[in-house]
């Protein structure tokens, strides 16, 4: 067995559930003036169920009140039961998808989070992490402030809730100026739907339309699922009011260079959305491309770890001219409600997820397409099984830099001591994962992937912080628990 660099490392090797990868932490949607629009969230949701699988929550209005349903669990199951959709009344709701990175995984955290102000209802959807969600809530805590969930989204409510402007919108621009990192917002008020993107644009939001009623939304593909149209990305800095006026829009921040997180690209988004203009898809087959000629391998078939490493599986193999085989099936019945195995089995090696194809691969040279390395677990686990099921040789490629660094904005990632480019160098890495040559792409080769010369070292156009170490804001929770640790060891 491959020496682990962790303390745990046995446990995470076999653990048949531990997918190794960066989790997105959310998606939103928001629909303003069409029939049961909550059946139209809903929906939405279900198309982005990839951004977030512990929980799903709806909030309507009706015109007079506001309703609610939020559940742990996926989508499908939340809301399935027509008692559910019927109570959901209203032509206008907003609806959340939770993969919990902020806050412990309980029902008080299920978004949207919902508060009566002073102003009247006002519920909202976040997809992002603020970096000084901890210091705000210190802040309001000393003046009294009650926090009902430990999730960071509920300072914007505090913040509006102790705002001293005139009217919610004006209090909600105001609570805006608190924040640092990432955030998409849809929000919900008697008046309508909000939308607003920070000023970076870390997470994307996008509109659209579907006759006289309008959509704000994580991705592309919850417009296509209920037939809206796309219009336009919302800006990053920008801030839409939806409402029985039309639209309008406001741009209430310092303007800042935007840094939109390049890992959609590689991985978040789904590969029939469409971002920046750019098909996500496309992308993922130039970054295939790029690799093939950044890293060329000899070999007789492209293998890529399903799903997500399969776009880039197929720009490899057309670059290459090495055929692209499906030399790993994967399940799509494991989910993560699925029963939890005792140690005695999980400890057997369970291959539930990816299973080797054996007579395809046996005594074959593999090229193995992976979307990302993060703690490494995963991939000694299917070379492992590769290895076993008779392949001669596996070249591992992987199809985004070394991720050496932790995300801040939303993405649920270890600590930087569990990543594994963190501790070790290629070859050290090479050795761990068992194959006979590893290479990832350059963040260059990422960039040309997206169409652009290369990384601008003094103003890059992508938030890549989790490859570079360069993050775009400042990480105020960070730095103050890093000060308090000081104090703390100073005083002792
Ligand atoms: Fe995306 Fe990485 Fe930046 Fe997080 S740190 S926003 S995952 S590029």
């Amino acid at each position: 067995m491959n020496e682990s660099p962790f303390e745990d490392g046995d446990r995470l090797l076999l653990h048949p559930f531990d997918d190794d990868r960066f989790h997105e932490e959310c998606g939103v949607v928001g629909v303003f003036g069409l029939d049961q629009a909550a059946a139209a969230v809903a929906l939405g949701l279900h198309a982005l169920q990839h951004r977030g699988q512990e929980a799903a929550g709806i909030v309507s209005f009706d015109g007079e009140e506001f309703h609610a349903h939020r559940a742990m669990g996926h989508v499908a199951g939340n809301f399935d039961r027509p008692e559910v959709m019927a109570a959901l009344t209203g032509r206008m709701a907003i609806g959340h998808n939770r993969y919990a990175t902020t806050g412990a995984s309980a029902m008080r955290n299920v978004q949207p989070l919902f508060a009566e102000l002073s102003s009247g209802g006002f519920a909202v959807a976040h997809n992002g992490n603020l970096t000084n969600a901890m210091a705000l809530r210190r802040r309001l805590i000393s003046r009294g402030a009650i926090f009902q969930s430990t999730s960071d989204t509920e300072v914007i409510i505090h913040l509006v809730a102790t705002s001293t402007q005139p009217t919610l919108l004006d209090r909600f621009i105001d609570a805006l100026k608190d924040l640092e990192g990432a955030y998409s917002f849809v929000c919900l008020t008697p008046e309508g739907l909000i939308a607003c993107r920070d000023p970076y644009g870390f997470r994307p939001l996008v509109l659209g339309r579907l006759g006289d009623s309008w959509i704000a939304t994580s991705e592309t593909v919850a417009l296509d699922v209920i037939g809206a149209s796309f219009v336009r990305e919302v800006e990053p800095g920008e801030l839409v009011v939806i409402g029985s006026n039309g639209v309008s829009t406001l741009m209430p921040f310092r303007p800042e260079r935007p840094r939109p997180c390049i890992f959609e690209q590689v991985y978040f988004s789904r590969p029939d959305s469409i971002s920046q203009g750019l098909s996500i898809y496309e992308v993922r087959k130039r970054i295939g491309a790029e690799l093939a000629s950044e890293a060329p391998v000899d070999a007789d078939m492209v293998v890529p770890v399903p799903d997500s490493g399969t776009p880039a599986a197929i720009g490899f193999a057309q670059q290459s001219g090495i055929p692209f085989e499906l030399g790993i099936i994967r399940s799509h019945y494991v989910g993560r409600t699925f029963i939890q195995p005792g140690d005695n089995i999980r400890h057997l090696g369970v291959k539930l997820k990816h299973n080797a194809n054996r007579p395809l691969i046996a005594g074959k040279r593999l090229v193995l397409i992976d979307d990302s390395v993060v703690r490494g677990t995963t991939s000694v686990k299917i070379v492992h099984m590769l290895r076993e099921a008779g392949a001669s040789e596996v070249h591992l490629r992987v199809a985004s830099p070394p991720t050496t660094h932790s995300c801040f904005y939303g993405v649920d990632t270890p600590v930087r001591s569990k990543l594994l480019a963190a501790n070790m160098d290629e070859a050290h890495m090479r050795d761990f994962i068992g194959v006979d040559s590893l290479a990832f792409i350059s963040i260059d080769g990422l960039y040309r992937a997206l169409g652009e010369p290369g990384r601008a070292a003094r103003s890059p156009t992508r938030c890549d912080a989790c490859f570079t170490g360069d993050y775009p804001t400042r990480l105020t929770d960070q730095e103050e628990s890093a000060a308090d640790l000081y104090t703390l060891i100073a005083a002792q």
